[in-house]
């Protein structure tokens, strides 16, 4: 029995599934989770000391590999003056004026925990701020685990089969309203009949949580459009996208203003942050300036803003690593392609810059209903393969591969290899 097995034999008696969250388990694709040990650059080592080439980067954080030395020597300093006062500091300043210099849509911003709470926190501010109940989110997308979002929301459910999750109140889903992605006559409907009661449209302006799904030629213009007509807020969701698309994110890569936008990994680098902000005027209406209540104990943590904030400057200061990191991105779309003509597999490759996917259905995916046409049982069998290659992929179908710029072109190299040989087997 290899110490992975022997840990998850323990941990499942503690905790639920044995992991704290569900994707980390390898309930789809079958086998024990790895226990990770340690991580550097684009390589992830677990506690049988099996190395592998990591494609997750802690599911997006990790932009510039894991275990960056100057991120690690800012927390280091960090933590020299203590771990957390609960009072104001002047660290959580530089780190709000940064993400305002960095994000022009952006103009005032509040910290917090998670993209969970980020989100949560942006759908009662755009709430409070239009004094209209109704959110519209999208099928597929991912928005985190509060309540009101848990309604046909991508990955972790797709992946387990669940369509929404007990324990929801119908009341606390009653206000979220499904529109199809890439579908605006599906959000126009909605609009219609609705007129007066849209609070917000959120999105995941690029879908990252039911595999990669791009958003079709003028779609997040349309959406713009409707909000504007019928004076809702549009809600970019870059807890993905954010800091990966570019520095500013999917809002720049498409030209698109939304009113608000929510962040989380990218922004803590590795540390457990979020944050969520926009127009000067809406941000106003949250506590203590406005009567939107929103609050953390631990929000703005000075150990997780220095390492956010060093990410960040290393990014603003080195803009050439998007370059490679998309480059790197499209060097394994290609190679992937390949390798799917020469086995005459119909899959799908998807993705735009960092982020990429390979779904194992011959359907365009566009949507949730054409994402969820592919094969998790055949992505399941591959997974495995690539593990046992050294590959470590999301143990999930519906997961994003995420590109760092530790990843060298002969990590590249060697994914191909790994893939190309797992179709032989599987
Ligand atoms: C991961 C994710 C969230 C939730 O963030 P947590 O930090 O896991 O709470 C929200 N939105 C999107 C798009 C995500 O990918």
């Amino acid at each position: 029995m290899s110490k992975s097995e022997r840990i998850f034999k323990e941990a499942v008696e503690v905790m639920p599934g044995g992991v704290n969250s569900p994707v980390r388990a390898f309930a789809s694709v079958g086998g024990t989770p790895r226990f990770i040990k340690s991580a550097n650059g684009a390589k992830i080592v677990d506690v049988d000391e099996n190395e592998y080439i990591d494609y997750i980067g802690s599911w997006g954080p990790m932009i510039l590999g894991h275990n960056n030395i100057e991120i690690k020597n800012a927390v280091k300093e960090a933590v020299e003056n203590g771990l957390s006062f609960g009072a104001a500091t002047q660290i959580e300043v530089e780190m709000a004026k940064l993400i305002c210099d960095i994000v022009p849509s952006i103009e005032m911003v509040r910290m917090v925990n998670s993209g969970t709470e980020a989100v949560m926190s942006a759908i009662r501010v755009a709430r409070g701020y239009t004094k209209k109940d109704k959110i519209i989110k999208f099928e597929g997308c991912y928005h985190g685990h509060c309540d009101a979002m848990l309604v046909k929301a991508g990955s972790g459910l797709m992946t387990d089969g669940i369509p929404d999750s007990a324990g929801v109140p119908k009341g606390c889903a009653m206000d979220t309203l499904t529109a199809k992605y890439n579908n605006i006559d599906s959000v126009k409907e909605l609009f219609e009949n609705n007129k007066d009661n849209i609070a917000a449209v959120i999105i995941e302006p690029v879908a990252a949580n039911m595999g990669v799904v791009t958003p079709k030629e003028n779609f997040l213009k349309q959406l713009r459009e409707l909000c504007d007509k019928y004076n809702s807020l549009l809600i970019f969701d870059e807890v993905i996208t954010g800091f990966r698309l570019g520095l500013d994110g999917a809002q720049g890569l498409y030209s698109i203003t939304p009113d608000l936008t929510t962040f989380g990994k990218i922004v803590g680098a590795g540390m457990p942050v979020g944050a969520y902000g926009g127009k000067k005027e809406i941000m106003k209406c949250v506590s203590p300036v406005g009567s939107v209540y929103q609050a953390g104990t631990l929000s703005g943590n000075p150990i997780a803003m220095s390492a956010g904030i060093c990410q960040l400057r290393i990014l603003l200061e080195n803009k050439h690593i998007y370059d490679n990191i998309n480059a790197k991105g499209e060097m394994l779309r290609k190679g992937m392609k390949e390798i799917l003509i020469k086995h005459s597999l119909p899959y799908q490759v998807t993705g735009v810059g960092s982020l990429s996917c390979l779904l194992f259905t011959e359907k365009s995916v566009i949507d949730y209903e054409t994402a969820k046409t592919s094969d998790t049982k055949m992505f399941a069998k591959y997974f495995n393969e690539m593990l046992k290659q050294g590959i470590y992929l999301a143990p999930s179908q519906f997961e994003a591969i995420f590109m760092s710029n530790a990843h060298t072109d002969e990590m590249i190299e060697k994914t191909l290899y790994a893939m190309d040989k797992a179709f032989n087997i599987i």
